[in-house]
């Protein structure tokens, strides 16, 4: 274990430490507080969570919420809650804001020992002096100058750019993030925690490998775009003398045809080009459940899509896959006709009209359910054609089908409107099911319930949309990617479901009871489709 690199002195307060209760395994995961958790989290949080878990550690919730003017209570009381939902309980819950006052004192610690100086450069002279290797004016300052400086810039007398407080590492380090990196910048903004407090707050990389180490962290595991920065995150640790974590990289999870960024979806959000951060077709952990996905199908798809480093488009038919297979198991069936084509059976008959149908026909322990017949029913429109063809299975003029669960119907009459249109089918059932037709179609009665079907695809056309540059990804999005359908009625067994119920509505998909639904009318997402149309 590379915690072993510690002296032994930190070894042995490593394991006397309150925090760590003597476990040999500490992880956390650390989200910036700047929008809802998606996807890709759920990927880094079945590490973390998972890693300590099974190696009998601690795991940490921390917020990283060193960005005053992006955080929001409200995305941490939702994070929280998808932590949880997800199954993961967090041994702490952190803040990196909770360490203000010792990273303040490190600073200054830092300071005295001639590692960080107070510079006066702009953003742009930083960046212009880390390309050309050219080392702050203010670099060489004695070290008692820069310590009242440093005071000076948190007492607030200084403009926001008019100073910061850099590490004082190498301008001609090859490594970029080596060349004296900002350890503290002043912003004349509210905290949502510390609220008035501070005007100067720590960097990431100032912040993120000193809370590890306060915190007892043994595998600070992050995704690949930090690499880069385990150079300082080292060299910071030892520049302070203290404990040291060891840091491991994977890849970030891409998921095809959807963007796994905060900003990104931020930026969708704001737009309004969906309904929300909980809109059924985004990526993230609020609109996945409210798409119907579960914590064990999410989890799962974490498990099977595993962690590597090398980056790579995940197909959409790995996730779609983990919950098809889990709701094959366990969703209840009903019926649900989306675009509603009325038949009148004309030798109607009640004494045949009560059918008993399995909840589940290959789970009879589920029990059944009862269907009732009417002298009116509806069919898909999809399966009624004025010509029949050979492979087509569904209803035409003469032709037989099968009600499912019912009984054999012929259509002996075709009703249009003026424009031709059909309106409605006048069939015959045949009670005594002396044909078996090969074409067996799902159908409502009268007493099903109206229901509106948002049906969903993918976001983006491109399996990768966050490799566009610019405004190019708005091009790119799929108009189709919601598509509702406010006239399908459904039986009554899933009409008075309960919000986030589930079903297999047969033949047409796996469902989910939306939140915008009401007791008189429900509204059911499509939560993934009876089959993988894309192979
Ligand atoms: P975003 O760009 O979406 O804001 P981020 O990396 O800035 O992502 P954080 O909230 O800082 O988001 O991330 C918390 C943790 O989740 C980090 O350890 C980060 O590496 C990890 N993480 C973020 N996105 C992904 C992803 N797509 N795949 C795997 N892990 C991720
Ligand atoms: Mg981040
Ligand atoms: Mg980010």
């Amino acid at each position: 274990l590379d915690i072993m690199k510690n002296t032994p002195e930190l070894l042995a307060a490593y394991k006397s430490a309150e925090r760590t209760g003597g476990c040999s395994v500490m992880t956390r995961f650390p989200p910036e507080p700047n929008g809802h958790l998606h996807i890709g989290h759920a990927k880094a949080m079945f590490l973390d969570f998972g890693y300590a878990r099974r190696e009998g550690g601690k795991c940490y919730l921390r917020f990283d919420d060193t960005n005053p003017e992006t955080e929001k209570q409200e995305y941490i009381d939702s994070i929280i809650d998808t932590v949880r939902w997800l199954g993961h309980e967090p041994d702490y819950i952190t803040y990196s804001s909770d360490y203000f006052d010792e990273l303040f004192a490190l600073a200054e610690k830092l300071i005295k020992k001639g590692l960080a100086y107070v510079c006066h450069q702009s953003s742009e002279d930083i960046a212009k002096g880390r390309e050309t290797m050219t080392d702050s004016p203010w670099r060489d300052r004695p070290a008692e100058e820069s310590l009242r400086l440093f005071h000076d810039m948190a007492n607030g007398k200084f403009e926001e750019s008019a100073a910061s407080l850099r590490m004082k590492i190498d301008m001609k380090h090859d490594n970029t993030v080596m060349r004296d990196p900002i350890a503290y910048r002043i912003k004349y903004v509210a905290h949502p925690r510390s609220g008035e407090k501070w005007c100067v707050y720590p960097s990431y990389d100032y912040t993120h490998c000193l809370v590890d180490s306060l915190e007892w962290i043994t595998h600070s595991l992050c995704t690949l775009e930090f690499e880069v920065r385990r150079d300082s995150y080292y060299w910071l640790i030892a520049a302070l003398d203290m404990y040291r974590p060891f840091v491991w990289e994977f890849a970030r999870l891409t998921l095809e045809g959807t963007v796994v960024s905060k900003r990104k979806l931020l930026a969708l959000v704001n737009s309004g080009r969906v309904r929300g951060w909980d809109d059924p077709r985004m990526p993230t952990l609020l609109g996945l459940r409210r798409r119907g996905y579960t914590p064990s199908a999410i989890n799962e798809f974490c498990s099977q899509t595993g962690y590597s480093r090398n980056a790579n488009v995940i197909g959409l038919h790995k996730l779609e896959h983990v919950l098809r297979s889990e709701f094959d198991e366990r969703c209840p069936r009903a019926m649900c006709v989306t675009r509603p084509l009325e038949i009148e059976i004309s030798n109607f008959d009640e004494s045949a009209s009560l059918l008993k149908v399995p909840i589940h026909p290959k789970m009879p322990e589920m029990g059944e359910r009862d269907v009732q017949l009417t002298r009116q029913v509806f069919i898909e429109r999809s399966d009624f054609r004025d010509t029949d063809e050979k492979g087509y299975y569904g209803l035409a003029p003469g032709k037989t089908a099968m009600l499912r669960y019912a009984y054999p119907i012929t259509v002996t009459n075709v009703i249009r409107s003026d424009e031709g249109e059909v309106v409605r089918l006048v069939a015959l059932c045949d009670y005594a099911k002396s044909v078996k037709p090969k074409g067996v179609l799902h159908w409502v009665s009268c007493t099903s319930k109206p229901c509106e079907v948002r049906l969903y695809d993918r976001l983006f056309k491109s399996a990768d949309p966050g490799a566009l540059g610019g405004e190019d990804i708005w091009e790119d999005l799929n108009d189709s990617s919601e598509v509702v359908l406010d006239e399908a009625l459904v039986d009554e067994f899933a009409g008075n479901c309960n919000v986030g119920d589930s079903f297999q509505f047969e033949r047409v998909g796996y469902f989910t009871c939306d939140q915008d639904s009401d007791s008189n009318r429900k509204v059911f997402n499509l939560t993934v489709t009876l089959k993988d149309g894309r192979k």
